[in-house]
């Protein structure tokens, strides 16, 4: 790639842990090839400066006040592709439980009387502020759909993000489901793409990736209130309620904008 046709490249962060960013700066070797073809013209946790324009500004956190608003517009205006870079910046991530409770009370207990000043709005995903052109999903982002999306940005080729669920990766790596160990795992329902990195190293899946599209959630309530459960889903049951709201709840650790709608599609 000549110089001239190298991509200007840019990272921002709103409001969040910036683990993505973190993620992304462990990928060493391979990072330093993809940025070969790119020159960076702004990204604070790795050098000062900012020179817009940019071809590629990759955005993670969320907008929590009036000041993230305004400066994201700048950065979509100044940026022909827009990439929401981790969950708190597709889908909302833990930022947007706070939406839950007023924001006024909410501030006023954390920080008192200085929280009068304060520029606070309710907290949104980049992709409910702005255009996204492309998604990257995870907490912390999937470092395998990063390359893809990465690569697919300096080809000019779009990138769809899988649809099926976490299961289908715990079973092309023969993974023990661990429902058969008595856990609650929200991978029925998420989006696939971490490789079950979680499942496959003994843990549940917590829905960081976000719901696939479709996603019957009222089917999983539904499965544990059946009169005459499989011998496992009752002893995974047993030690805990699995009602609408609980599992509303798991779900909502992740997805929390928009509001879920719980619909019963009748297929479980
Ligand atoms: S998606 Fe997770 S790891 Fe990434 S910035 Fe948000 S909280 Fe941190
Ligand atoms: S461990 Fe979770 S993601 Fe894996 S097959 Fe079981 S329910 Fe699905
Ligand atoms: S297994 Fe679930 S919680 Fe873990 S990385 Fe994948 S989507 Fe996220």
């Amino acid at each position: 790639m000549r110089r001239s046709e190298k991509k200007r490249i840019a990272f921002f962060d709103f409001a969040c842990c910036e683990g993505c960013q973190l993620a992304v700066l462990e990928l060493e070797e391979t990072l330093l090839d993809l940025l070969s073809h790119t020159d960076i013209a702004a990204w604070r946790e790795v050098m000062t400066g900012d020179e817009p324009p940019y071809d590629v500004a990759f955005c993670e956190g969320s907008i929590c006040t009036r000041a993230d608003e305004e400066r994201l517009l700048r950065v979509r205006r100044d940026a022909k592709i827009l990439v929401a870079l981790g969950t708190c910046a597709a889908i909302g991530c833990h930022n947007n439980l706070r939406n839950r409770i007023d924001t006024r009370e909410a501030l006023e207990k954390v920080y008192g009387k200085a929280a009068r000043g304060m520029d606070v709005t309710e907290a949104r995903p980049v992709s409910a502020v702005v255009d996204t052109d492309y998604r990257i999903l995870g907490c912390p982002v999937s470092l395998p759909e990063f390359i893809a999306v990465f690569k697919a940005i300096l080809t000019d080729q779009p990138y769809r993000l899988p649809n099926e669920p976490v299961c289908v990766e715990c079973k092309l790596t023969d993974t023990l489901c661990v429902y058969e160990k008595g856990r609650v795992c929200l991978g029925p329902l998420t989006r696939c793409g971490c490789g079950a990195i979680c499942t496959r190293f003994g843990d549940v899946c917590h829905g960081c990736r976000g719901l696939v599209d479709e996603a019957n959630l009222a089917a999983m309530p539904r499965v544990f209130s059946r009169e005459h459960l499989h011998a496992i889903m009752g002893a995974v049951a047993s030690g805990q309620p699995l009602d609408e709201e609980r599992i509303r709840q798991m779900i909502a650790l992740y997805n929390n904008y928009p509001e879920l709608k719980i619909e019963d599609r009748g297929d479980a």
